[in-house]
C-alpha cells in the first residue's frame, strides 16, 4: 500500500526515485528525561535537503525563498558551526556543527544533511518541529534512508540485512560477522552462484533455439556437471548453520537429574554480571533461559527439568519436553551429582540423549565440595563455592568458538535467505530431473530468481516492505 503511494506520487510528479521528498529523522536515540545524550543528530536526506539547511540556518531565506546555492550554504562536507533557527519566526533553537553532502556520492544516494545538536528533548522536539515547517520535508519512514540507499544501488539486501544486524550485534563476533555482511560477503557468494546459473541457462538456450537432431533430447552432460555442482555448493551453505547460531545466540541446554545443581549452577552464571546480556527471560515452568556473552560467543542457556523417569503426568510432560530440548539445542551441558551414582546417571543419560555428541556436548560433576570425582574429560564443580567456575567458561568457550568461528565461505544468517536458498535448491533438482531441455530451462529460471530475491536483484516490493519496516527510524 505504501509503495504504491510512493508509486502514485512519483509518477504525479512525473519523477523518479532521484526526485522526491526530502525526508528527516533524529538519527540518534530520542533523548528521555532520564537519559538526555550528549548529542542529537538530525539526518536530512532528499532533492531539498540543502534548501532545508539553509532555510534552518539562515535568518530570512524562508521569507525570501530563496533556496540552495545561496551563500549561507557551507561548502559541502565541511561540519561549520552554525544557528540553528526555527525557518517562520527566525527564533534560535540551538548552536551545533552542520554538513551537507551533494549527491550522488552519498549513503542514500541522494543529497544529505545533518545537524549536530545539543542532546536534550527540548533542542530536538524543537530542530524536528522547525523542519516539519518546511512543506517539501517530510519525517521518514522506519529504514527509509536505507530502502532508498537500496533503490539508488548503493547497497543491495544482504547489506541492508547487514546494517541491521550490526545495530542489533550485542556481543563482539556478531558484530564481525555483521560487518563482513555488509561489506559485501554474502551478496558476492550469492551473485556468484547465479552468474553460474546463468552461464548454464544460456547453454541451455542455446540448445533449445539451435537443436542438434544428432543429440539426445535431455541436457547435455556439461551444463549438467555444473547445475550439479552448483546444486551442491547451495547444500553445503545450508547444512552450515554457524551464521545463524552466531547471530540468534548458540542454544545451549542444561540437562541432568533432579537436584544435580542445574538451577544453581544457571544462578551462579546469571550472577556474573558482567556476562549477561540480556535479563532473565521466557520463564516457563519447565525452561528458564539465560543469554550469555562468552568471550564474544553469543550463548542462550537453557534450564531443564530434571530428567528422570517419573509416574507424575505433569512431570512426565515436563521432561518429554526436557528431553525435546536438549535434542534441539546445538550443544548440551549435562549436570551430575557427586554424592550419588553420577557414573552410572552420565552413562544412562548420554544413551538416552539422541544427539549427544562427545566432542562438543561437556559433562558437570557438580557437588564436588562435598564429594570428589574423578574421572576423563569431565568438568568438576562445586556450584555453591564457585570453584571449577573458570574451567566450565572455558570448556564453553572453546565448544561455542568451535560451533560458530567461521571458515572459509561467508555463512548463511538468515531464515529469509533459508528459504529462498531452499527453493533455489530444489528447483536445481527439477532442473536435473527434467526429461526436456525446455523443463529443464524453466526450473533453472526460477532457481535464479529464488537466489536474486535474496540479493534484490530481483525486486519484490512486498518483500522490502517486510524487509526495511523492522529498522528504526532515521535509518
Ligand atoms: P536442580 O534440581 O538440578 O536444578 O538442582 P538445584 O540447583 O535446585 O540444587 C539442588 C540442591 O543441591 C539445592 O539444595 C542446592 O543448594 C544444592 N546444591 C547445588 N549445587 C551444589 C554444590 O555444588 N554443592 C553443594 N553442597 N550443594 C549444592
Amino acid at each position: 500500500d505504501r509503495a504504491r503511494r510512493h508509486a502514485d506520487a512519483a509518477a504525479l510528479n512525473g519523477s523518479g526515485p532521484m526526485q522526491r521528498e526530502t525526508i528527516y529523522a533524529l538519527g540518534t536515540p530520542a533523548p528521555s528525561r532520564s537519559v538526555p545524550g550528549a548529542v542529537s543528530v538530525i539526518r536530512i536526506s532528499g532533492p531539498r535537503a540543502a534548501d532545508a539547511l539553509v532555510f534552518l540556518t539562515e535568518r530570512k531565506a524562508f521569507e525570501r525563498g530563496r533556496s540552495a546555492r545561496d551563500p549561507a550554504l557551507p561548502a559541502p562536507r565541511r561540519m561549520t558551526v552554525r544557528t540553528v533557527i526555527d525557518p517562520v519566526s527566525g527564533d534560535a533553537i540551538d548552536q551545533g556543527l552542520v554538513v551537507w553532502f551533494e549527491a550522488p556520492n552519498t549513503e542514500t544516494g541522494e543529497t544529505m544533511a545533518e545537524l549536530h545538536l545539543h542532546g536534550g528533548r527540548a533542542v530536538a522536539n524543537g530542530a524536528l518541529a522547525a523542519l516539519a515547517k518546511l512543506e517539501f520535508c517530510r519525517i521518514a519512514e522506519p529504514g527509509e534512508f536505507t530502502r532508498r540507499a537500496f533503490e539508488n544501488n548503493k547497497l543491495g539486501l544482504t547489506e541492508a540485512e547487514a546494517i541491521a544486524d550490526l545495530v542489533a550485534a550485542e556481543t563482539d563476533q556478531q558484530r564481525r560477522l555483521a560487518l563482513q555482511q555488509m561489506k559485501g560477503a554474502l551478496h558476492r557468494l550469492y551473485e556468484d552462484w547465479r552468474t553460474m546459473g546463468l552461464r548454464a541457462l544460456a547453454h541451455l538456450e542455446a540448445a533449445i533455439d539451435f537443436p542438434d537432431e544428432d543429440l539426445p533430447a535431455g541436457v547435455d552432460a556439461e551444463v549438467t556437471r555444473e547445475i550439479t555442482q552448483l546444486r551442491d555448493e547451495i547444500a553445503a551453505h545450508l547444512g552450515d548453520r554457524r551464521g545463524e547460531r552466531l547471530r540468534d545466540g548458540l542454544h545451549i541446554a542444561i540437562i541432568g537429574p533432579p537436584n544435580a545443581g542445574k538451577s544453581s549452577l544457571l544462578n551462579l552464571l546469571a550472577q556474573r554480571d558482567a556476562a549477561i546480556v540480556s535479563d532473565i527471560a521466557g520463564t516457563t515452568r519447565d525452561v528458564i533461559e539465560v543469554h550469555l556473552d562468552l568471550g564474544g560467543w553469543p550463548v542462550v542457556l537453557a534450564d531443564t527439568a530434571g530428567l528422570r523417569a517419573s509416574s507424575d503426568a505433569i512431570e512426565q510432560e515436563g521432561v518429554r519436553r526436557a528431553r525435546a530440548r536438549a535434542d534441539e539445542a546445538d550443544l548440551r551441558l549435562l549436570v551430575l551429582d557427586a554424592t550419588s551414582d553420577w557414573q552410572a546417571d552420565r552413562a544412562m543419560l548420554t544413551r538416552q540423549t539422541a544427539r549427544w555428541d562427545a566432542e562438543y556436548d561437556i559433562v558437570v560433576v557438580n557437588k564436588t565440595d562435598l564429594r570428589a570425582a574423578e574421572a576423563e574429560g569431565i568438568v568438576r564443580l562445586s556450584a555453591t563455592s564457585g570453584a571449577g567456575l573458570p574451567e566450565l567458561l572455558a570448556r564453553l568457550e572453546g565448544s561455542a568458538a568451535a560451533l560458530m568461528a567461521e571458515g572459509g565461505a561467508p555463512p548463511l544468517t538468515r531464515a529469509r535467505h533459508r528459504e529462498a536458498l531452499l527453493d533455489a535448491h530444489a528447483a536445481l533438482g527439477r532442473a536435473l530431473a527434467a526429461p526436456e531441455v525446455a523443463l529443464a530451462a524453466e526450473d533453472l529460471r526460477l532457481a535464479m530468481r529464488a537466489l536474486g530475491r535474496i540479493t534484490g536483484t530481483v525486486r519484490i516490493d512486498e518483500l522490502l516492505d517486510v524487509i526495511f519496516r523492522d529498522f528504526c527510524i532515521g535509518k
